[in-house]
Parts: structure tokens; sequence; C-alpha cells
């Protein structure tokens, strides 16, 4: 078989093996000793950071350094982890031809309702896949490659954000956590802030003296009434949990609503914060009530020009394989916020995910093949 019929093969193989590990954050140590495992076997130098411990999982971020003679040192990102399991079902990924009049495509799926957690060990392959090419390749002819999966990324990023990033000392990067298809790479993502109303009334007997009471419930109401709900041009706002009161028969004198808002632009992000505790106050003073907003940044966006040097590799290697890149934004958030926070341009490449965080997801392992080998070009492996 040649190299290039061989690689769906390898990548099937490699998905296959890691989707039948259960790695829901938090547990993800078995699936980090196998591509542990997998790194030693290529030759690469592999060690693990105390990031388990600091979020209470059972493992850390594994990075595995292969050495090149080219000055690059290039990052290259998967998160090991998934969101939780359908409790009960069995995790049984399976192969399948798909469904196509070529009769080629291999889908990898779930037999039973399952999360399959293709998001992302579908990246996860694909690193591993490079790694192997680049320790194929003759030393002086590749740059040193970092392979980082991280632990807890569907919790908040929390692997990433305790990762030392700075010690890898990369020159770019690149992560394979795309919900969008091959050709596509996010290159601009959102800036993310939590958010909490506190909402304030006075308590009182519900039946003696109800007028006494201030009812911090019907306040909350009207803050959620006046809040900025869902998408205005490219921002975005929710309060996605209500918390409060006590007894049926006490006016409620404190709720808490919980949410989130989401911009492209920080100024943008930071004007609608200002709108919604504003709003906020307005909405509260009429009834008595009162309001204490507070809120904290989860993570920085970024917006990386069409010449940073991701886009430059990927792009010059993009018409070999038919591929004509376009730049695109995610309204979510991924490792690739972290590390360009950190100060390496990174971009997310499309890797064709489909119907993720559900147990519906599944996906196409040509999809992963064009992705690998148009990366793998690009970083000029053999
Ligand atoms: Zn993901």
């Amino acid at each position: 078989m040649t190299e290039a019929a061989a690689l769906p093969e390898r990548l099937r193989e490699h998905l296959l093996a890691l989707c039948a590990i259960p790695s829901p954050s938090r547990a993800e140590r078995s699936v980090v000793d196998h591509v542990a495992a997998a790194c030693r076997a290529l030759g690469a130098s592999v060690r693990e950071d105390d990031a388990g411990q600091r979020v209470g999982g059972d493992a850390g971020n594994l990075i595995a350094e292969l050495p090149g003679g080219r000055p690059e040192r290039v990052l290259l990102n998967a998160h090991v982890d998934t969101v939780p399991l359908v409790p009960g079902v069995p995790l049984e990924p399976v192969a399948e031809a798909a469904d196509d009049s070529a009769g080629e495509g291999v889908i990898v799926r779930c037999r039973d309702p399952q999360v399959l957690g293709s998001d992302d060990k579908a990246g996860v392959a694909i690193v591993l896949e490079l790694m192997r090419r680049a320790a194929a390749t003759p030393v002086g002819d590749r740059p040193t490659l970092l392979a980082v999966f991280t632990v807890g990324e569907e919790r908040g990023l929390q692997g990433a954000q305790h990762l030392d990033v700075a010690a890898l000392r990369a020159d770019l990067g690149f992560v394979f956590d795309g919900e969008v298809g091959v050709g596509e790479v996010i290159g601009a993502a959102v800036y993310k802030q939590a958010l909490t109303l506190r909402v304030l009334g006075r308590r009182a007997h519900a039946a003696l003296e109800p007028e006494r009471g201030v009812h911090a419930l019907l306040a909350a109401a009207a803050v959620v009434q006046a809040f900025p709900l869902g998408r205005d041009g490219d921002v975005v706002a929710n309060l996605g949990r209500v918390e409060g009161g006590s007894a049926s028969n006490v006016v409620p004198d404190e709720v808490m609503l919980t949410g989130e808002a989401r911009a492209f632009d920080q100024r943008a992000l930071e004007a609608l914060l200002e709108r919604i505790e504003r709003v906020a106050h307005e909405a509260v003073r009429p009834l008595g009530a009162s309001v204490e907003f507070a809120s904290e940044r989860l993570y920085d966006g970024y917006d990386l020009g069409d010449d940073a040097t991701p886009f430059a590799w990927l792009r010059a290697a993009a018409p070999a394989h038919g591929i004509e890149l376009r730049k695109v934004r995610s309204i979510g958030g991924s490792d690739t916020n972290v590390f360009n926070q950190r100060g390496i341009p990174t971009v997310n490449v499309g890797i064709g995910m489909h119907d993720i965080h559900s147990v519906d997801e599944w996906i196409d392992v040509r999809d992963l093949a064009r992705a690998c080998g148009w990366v793998g070009d690009a970083l000029g492996l053999g």
C-alpha cells in the first residue's frame, strides 16, 4: 500500500483506539497514558505537568517534544478530555462505510447513543500522525515539534490555563479542535466574560406583613426583562442560571442570576458589560431593590492577521491539496485563545467534526486525512 493510501487507515485506527477510552474532563488518566506511550515509541521526550492536581483531575497536560534541525519551534495541540458521557450506555466507536456515491469514505461514530468524543480525539489522532511523520523525516529537515495534549478543555480551558506556555518557547501553533470544515481555519475568536447579578430585596413574612418585604424574585424578573439576552450584532449575552428564595411563606430577599457575555472586540465587550450593569440598576430601582453586579474575564479573544505565520505556512501548502484556505471566526472558545493570549500566534484548524457534544457525533476519516496531509506539508515534513 502506498504511503498516501495508508494515512486514512492509520488515522482510523488511532481514532477508534482513542475514542474507546473514556476521558471526561478530570478523568483523563487512561488516555494520557495511551498518548504518552505512543509519543515515546516515536522517540519523543515526554513529560506531564501538574495541571491535573490544580484542577482536581487525575492527569496533567502532556508535552511531547521531538527536536529538529530547523530553527522553528512549532506547537501542535489537541485536548484529550471530552464532555461527560451518557451514564449506563456503552462507549463503542465503530467505523462504517460513508453513504456516498464514491463509496470510499469511512465514518466513525458510536454504535449506541453515546458521546463519541471525536471532539477532540480526532485532533489527538492528527497530532500523533504528524509526530509519526516528523519522526520519519531527517532531523535536519524538520522543525522542533511540541505536541501538547491538554486536559480539562471542556471545563473552561482549565488545562491550558494552567500550562506553562512560555516554557514551550514556541514560535507558532496549530490547534486541531475546529468544528468547521477542512480548509476553514479559525483565526479569530471571542473574548468571554462570566457574569453574576446578585439581586437584593427585603425579607418579610409573606402572609403577616408582605407589605414590608421587597420581593427579590420580582426584582430579578425585572432584571431578566431588561437584560440584552441573545445576539446583538457581534456580541452575545445570556443568563443561564437562577438561584434564590427560601420558603413559600417568605418574601425572598436574595436571588442570584448567573450568565455570560461574549464579543469579538474587547471594547464592544466592555460596552456590553456597562450596559448590563446600568439596565439592571434601572430595572430594580423602582421596586426598592438593589443589585450587585460582578464579572470576570474567562479568556481573551484573538484576531490574527492574514499574514500571520500559521496562515502563511498553510496557504503555501494548500493548492497541492486542492484546498482554498478560508479564515473564519468562532463564537466559541478553545485552547487556541490561551496560546494567543500568551503570545504564540496560533490558529485552530477545521477538521470536520460533526454534531459535537451530542450522541449523534460523527466524523469522516477522509476529512482527517486531508487536514493531516495538508498541515504535514505546511510543516515541511518529508
Ligand atoms: Zn473541543
